[in-house]
């Protein structure tokens, strides 16, 4: 039993609620403990044995704005008009509050903020009005023991454990292990409660879907992505419930095309139920100073043995899987499904390839330094020269030769002409022996969901707000074209709060 069952009072639908928050991630935990703080009676429901969802294995970054302003043009510029101008300035302003916020929180804790200033992702109007805020230490905190089940960035787990004091703090029931199924509605329409199923329910005047996106579920994926199979980086409990329980009472659905993610490895144990992304070099913003210490030992070859991508795209964990998701109506096929990774030996000992991130009870993998228990474990495939590497790849020699000849000559000259990788992190790829593995699309976590308005209010399909609904959260993201690092977290820190203190407005 966790501590949070403990805190639960028993049984909760015996109870009177004024809100009933679905989820407890950053966006679920957030929303509670806005609506508790506005004096309303809360719960929160969450699916999993534990807190966190995808929050827990966060890189914890939040993105944080220094003028609400130039955020908003940014956030316009990068949205490509696909959310209204009120809802991003919503999201701009809140952004400014966020350093002030989380220094509030971090008290239960007694941790300590960080702050920097960090610049958007792209050269668009705006840029620079962003920074970064995240929990650098808590003192006495070891994720390890407290969340064993989570592999992830310690920061991550940090700004959870500083949300997760608050809920506790303030005594806000976490009820474990308990899905919602369906929303509860009243006669005259209002959604007053959900349902669990098997006549367990819970009633209250508003509901917050905190339950994040549908990188658990492959169904949904098929039904709105081109590309597939497309691999969850980290967490299988979002299975885009929140969606079909929104979608149930009428609401519209934006952004579900869009989600944030790039290529990486699988494991050869199918039983291991993630994808695992290449290791994370720094974003570069284009046409910005190139760093010349970033080096990225492979490249990625389409199934015909060409090279299709820069394979360091500006901000790769966010668009990296775009380039794979070509159909070609010639073949009636994916050319790059998978795609394949090759490096060679001085590739090899630079650092390691991959990392894993989880939230799973129960799963223990690690990616070794020098990526030699990954060759051992099948995940990695090794050959002794460019006649085993063609064998391997099912190309003949002469084109893996020219492929790789061509891709050498452009090292020798820093010079990627035809796909525009940064010079500075092209490597010759020539030391046998040669590594390689397919790689496949990752999503580490989905934009699409239910629309909502500034107040975090779900509309339906004429943009009429749902009596009683709120969405928070990765749930609905405002994010629809190209997404800002950190968005995701600054989305569940602002709009979480809105949610929380509209909810609990709720008559
Ligand atoms: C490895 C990794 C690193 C990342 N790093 C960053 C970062 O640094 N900055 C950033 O902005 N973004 C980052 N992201 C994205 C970000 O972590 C997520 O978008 C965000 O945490 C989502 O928060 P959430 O509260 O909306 O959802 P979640 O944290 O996933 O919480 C949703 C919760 O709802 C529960 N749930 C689902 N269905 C039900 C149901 N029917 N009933 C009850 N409960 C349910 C789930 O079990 C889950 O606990 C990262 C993602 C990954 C995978």
């Amino acid at each position: 039993m966790s501590v949070t069952d403990l805190l639960a009072p028993p049984p909760l639908s015996d109870a009177s609620w004024d809100v009933v928050v679905v989820g407890c991630g950053y966006a679920g935990a957030v929303a509670a403990i806005a609506a508790h703080d506005a004096g309303a009676r809360v719960v929160v429901v969450e699916k999993q044995a534990a807190p966190g969802g995808i929050s827990i294995c966060s890189a914890g970054g939040v993105r944080i704005a220094f003028d609400a302003k130039l955020a908003l043009e940014y956030l316009e510029a990068t949205n490509g008009d696909t959310t209204p101008r009120a809802v991003l300035k919503t999201l701009a302003e809140g952004m400014t509050t966020l350093p002030a916020y989380i220094e509030d929180l971090a008290v239960a804790s007694r941790a300590r903020v960080g702050l920097r200033k960090a610049p958007g992702n792209y050269p668009l109007p705006g840029g620079d009005a962003f920074g970064f805020v995240t929990i650098d230490e808590a003192p006495g905190f070891d994720p390890g023991i407290e969340y064993p089940h989570v592999k992830g960035s310690p920061a991550g787990a940090r700004l959870f454990k500083v949300v997760h004091d608050n809920l506790m703090r303030r005594g806000i029931p976490v009820r474990t292990r308990w899905a919602a199924r369906r929303l509860l509605r009243d006669a005259a329409g209002k959604v007053c409660g959900i349902d669990a199923g098997a006549g367990d329910s819970l009633e209250a005047r508003a509901v917050v879907l905190a339950c994040g996106g549908f990188e658990g579920s492959p169904e949904l994926q098929r039904q709105f992505w081109p590309e597939k199979p497309v691999l969850s980086a980290a967490f299988r409990g979002n299975t885009g419930d929140g969606i079909r329980m929104a979608q149930s009472v009428g609401a519209s659905l934006w952004h579900m095309w869009h989600y944030h993610g790039s290529y990486g490895f699988r494991h050869p144990d199918a039983s291991y139920p993630f994808g695992i992304r290449t290791k994370r070099l720094p974003d570069w913003v284009p046409g910005g100073t190139e760093r010349s210490d970033v080096r990225m030992p492979w490249i990625l070859l389409d199934r015909g043995g060409r090279r299709f991508m820069n394979e360091y795209e500006p901000y790769l964990q966010d668009t990296g899987h775009r380039p794979l998701a070509r159909f070609a109506p010639e073949s009636q096929d994916f050319p790059r499904l998978p795609a394949w990774f090759v490096a060679d030996e001085v590739g090899r000992k630079l650092y390691p390839f991959g990392r894993p991130t989880y939230n799973e009870p129960g799963l223990e993998l690690d990616w070794s330094d020098d990526n030699l228990a990954e060759v051992e474990a099948g995940i990695l495939k090794k050959a002794k020269d460019v006649e085993e590497l063609a064998r391997g790849l099912s190309l003949p020699v002469e084109r893996v030769e020219r492929t790789l000849s061509r891709w050498n000559r452009s090292c020798e000259d820093a010079v990627d002409a035809e796909l525009g990788r940064p010079g500075s992190s092209m490597m010759a790829i020539r030391t046998a022996p040669f590594y390689y593995a397919p790689m496949w699309p990752i999503v580490s976590n989905t934009q699409g969901g239910p629309v909502h308005d500034e107040c975090q209010r779900v509309l339906d399909a004429y943009g009429e707000p749902i009596p009683g609904l709120y969405a928070a959260g990765e749930l609905g993201s405002v994010f629809g074209h190209l997404y800002l690092s950190g968005g995701n977290l600054a989305e569940c820190f602002v709009g979480g709060r809105i949610a929380g203190r509209e909810a609990a407005q709720t008559v």
